[in-house]
């Protein structure tokens, strides 16, 4: 059974308060998940930044599942470096992930609506 461990959104004041470090961080420290997100599945509207795949990776989640690409979000809501989350995963050792890209026409209409209220 899967179960949701801690949520994040996106808030711009710092560049560590991306979605996926603010979920990581409500993870580890609000719910005391140290350690235990090894074999997790981490879920995003949008591909995560290098910087947050390689907390991703850092933390060993199994299986990252996600729906606009880098590119979708550096064309309608903010400019992104633009390295694919597969190619991060690719030059990492000793660490496996099984990523999924699903809903990218869907998650990109959030992007364009998130882009336009900023
Ligand atoms: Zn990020």
């Amino acid at each position: 059974m899967e179960e949701v461990t801690a949520r994040g959104g996106v808030k711009n004041e710092t560049c560590f308060q991306h979605a996926e470090f603010l979920a990581i961080q409500d993870a580890l420290k609000d719910n005391n998940l140290y350690g235990e997100l090894k074999g997790a599945t981490m879920y995003v509207s949008c591909e995560p930044c290098p910087m947050c795949m390689g907390a991703i990776l850092y933390e060993e989640f199994d299986r990252l599942v996600y729906g606009a690409k880098l590119e979708d979000s550096d064309k309608y809501y903010c400019p992104e470096v633009l390295i694919s989350c597969e190619d991060i995963a690719k030059n990492i050792k000793n660490r496996k992930i099984e990523i999924v890209n699903m809903m990218r026409k869907e998650a990109v209409e959030v992007l364009k609506k998130a882009g336009e209220n900023s």
